[in-house]
């Protein structure tokens, strides 16, 4: 346990997963860390249900948990997921594989287990202190000084400080103070789409009302439903849908329309489903938007990581890996520009090359992201789509230094989320040529394939 000592103090608004995992590495290299959280401490009260109560969390959030030492503690929570288990309008189900070795699957795990784990393994460096109940309101950058709103009190206190880091989330003040300073760029995306969680328990017996070890889909066109497995062999079931419109969360009003909409679309669901009508009218409908913005930083003073520098939307599943890939981004500048023995800090170089090297990856991440949508709920079922996926793997399977399917380079490997959105364009392009006219995988032209690979695609570093 290290002494509260004479390293800078560094300022973290949010302790949710990112900022409570940024400060178990900034404690570990010896920073002191004060962390105001807007909430009441989660390890104390209950979470509030229907927020996104699991998440999946693959090779690029796992890979910052390794650097905090974590990864023993969070292995027991995990459930792995294989691939997409599709399930048809007429109840039948097929595994789409998300890779095709042994390790390359994705894990669930439950979002308030994580985030207690991560808050707890700060405090026992003894260097950070969390408050709770805390809200920044406002950011003085001459004064150095926060305005933070005491949920107890209700009183406003004013705070000191050196560095401030936001990882207060999308909706964050650290974003707003930045932006209000110089902002080039501070958009905010609707998808013009939400989403409502849902619950399938486990049986009479305790077990899996489905295959566990896979994340199921109804993928239905302009909508879906996705289901992720929880260690108490319940499901966390999502409806993503229109916010308005004729199918919508708007147009679905009354319990007659919802069981309507089951029966048609999701009937092999409703057997799983007994507090359907209850859940789907209390628990809140969340908006889903992508936000972008630069600077994600000012001056020596502050920095932006997690949903606060981008949110993005769920359906690649990488919003909190890619917080945490920000984390390690951070944490190697660190190492780089400053020295706690020396006494030597560099923030502005710090933060001003976090900055440079995460936003093109920001905005990546959030493009693919947006793209998975459409074939998460869609392509999925086109057969040409299925035939390209086939494909992918053959040639992954043959050329493995060059061809890596994008899915996998996203969430198996490391190498930046720009440089996997760039190979998969040149990817894309050479898988649908290679199937223009064909249907089967049978029929492909693997001379023609193997030369399209060498001229279009150089060696790859999945993991610099
Ligand atoms: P948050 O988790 O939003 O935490 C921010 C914290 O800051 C909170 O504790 C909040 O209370 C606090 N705060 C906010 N404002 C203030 C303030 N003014 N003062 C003080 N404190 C404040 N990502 C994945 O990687 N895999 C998934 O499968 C996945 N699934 C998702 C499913 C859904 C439905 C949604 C909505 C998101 C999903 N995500 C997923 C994204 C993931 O939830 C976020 O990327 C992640 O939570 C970001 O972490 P964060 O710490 O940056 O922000």
């Amino acid at each position: 346990v290290a002494e509260k000592n004479q390293a800078p103090t560094i300022t973290l608004i949010g302790a949710g997963l990112v900022g409570s995992l940024c400060a178990v590495l900034l404690a570990k290299r010896g920073y002191n860390v004060v962390i105001f959280e807007r909430r009441a401490d989660m390890r104390e009260q209950s979470m509030s249900a229907g927020r996104s109560i699991n998440l999946a969390l693959s090779n690029r959030g796992i890979h910052t948990l390794k650097q905090a030492d974590l990864m023993d503690q969070v292995e027991p929570m995990l459930t792995p997921m294989r691939g997409r288990m599709i399930h048809d309008l007429n109840g039948e189900q097929h595994l789409q594989p998300y890779g095709q070795r042994a390790e390359e699957v994705i894990y669930s795990v439950s979002r308030g287990d994580l985030n207690k784990l991560c808050m707890t393994a700060a405090e026992a460096y003894g260097n950070v202190t969390i408050h709770f109940n805390s809200r920044c309101d406002a950011i003085d950058f001459d004064k150095q000084q926060l305005t933070i709103y005491n949920e107890l009190t209700e009183q406003n206190e004013q705070h000191s400080f050196e560095q401030v880091i936001g990882t207060d989330g999308s909706a964050s003040s650290v974003r707003n103070a930045i932006h209000a300073r110089h902002s080039q760029q501070n958009i905010v995306e609707p998808l013009g789409h939400g989403y409502k969680e849902l619950s399938i328990p486990p049986d009479s017996e305790g077990n899996f009302q489905m295959e566990p070890e896979a994340l199921h889909i109804w993928p239905r066109g302009g909508y879906m439903i996705i289901a992720l497995p929880n260690k108490d062999a319940s499901f966390t079931v999502t409806l993503f849908m229109p916010n308005e419109g004729e199918l919508s969360f708007d147009s679905i009003d009354n319990k007659n329309r919802l069981q309507q909409f089951f029966k048609q679309q999701f009937s092999d669901l409703i057997p799983l489903l007994p507090n359907l009508e209850t859940e789907y009218f209390n628990n809140p409908t969340g908006r889903l938007a992508t936000v972008r913005c630069n600077p994600w930083h000012y001056q020596d003073l502050a920095l932006l990581i997690g949903d606060a520098a981008h949110a993005i939307v769920p359906f690649h599943g990488q919003g909190m890996n890619c917080g945490f890939e920000d984390i390690t981004e951070l944490m190697a500048q660190i190492d780089q520009h400053n020295n706690c023995q020396t006494a030597q800090f560099n923030w502005q170089a710090v933060f001003s090359e976090t900055d440079k090297l995460r936003q093109p990856n920001g905005n990546a991440i959030a493009d693919m992201a947006i793209e998975n949508y459409i074939e998460m709920r869609d392509s999925v079922n086109d057969p040409k789509f299925v035939l390209q996926k086939e494909l992918a793997f053959e040639l992954e399977k043959r050329w493995p230094d060059q061809f890596v399917p994008r899915y996998s380079m996203v969430m198996f490997h490391r190498l930046p989320y720009r440089d996997a959105q760039q190979r998969g364009e040149t990817q894309k392009a050479i898988l649908k040529e290679l199937t223009q006219s064909i249907d089967t995988i049978e029929q492909v032209d693997f001379d023609h394939a193997k030369h399209l690979v060498n001229e279009q695609l150089l060696k790859v570093n999945l993991n610099p």
